[in-house]
């Protein structure tokens, strides 16, 4: 098995970006009791690291830096995900470049 490893710091390019974060209408909802393989399987897919693993097996999640990318919808939407929709209007991500 190859292991692929990159050079890229994606933390740098994902502190250009800016969030409005909605507090009060999260736009992504897991299930009360997510299912552990396919909460990891969004640990490993979430190009921004929202989904995490402690060393204790406790599950977290933050909406907060969301992309919006999709990723985790098309992977688990129908499965421990109770609720995906783009935030309301004027909230969300907004990228920047350079
Ligand atoms: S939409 Fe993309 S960035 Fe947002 S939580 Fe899902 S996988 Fe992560």
């Amino acid at each position: 098995m190859s292991v692929i490893s990159s050079n890229v710091n994606i933390d740098k390019y994902l502190s250009l970006n800016k969030y409005d974060v909605d507090n009060n209408h999260p736009h992504i909802v897991l299930t009360s009791d997510p299912d552990d393989e396919e909460f990891d399987k969004l640990v490993r897919v979430c190009p921004a690291a929202l989904y995490k693993r402690r060393d204790n097996g406790l599950k977290s999640f933050d909406y907060s830096g969301c992309l919006e990318c999709g990723t985790c919808r098309v992977v688990c939407g129908d499965t421990i995900l109770e609720k995906w929709e783009y935030p309301r209007s004027g909230m969300g991500v907004e990228y920047r470049y350079g």
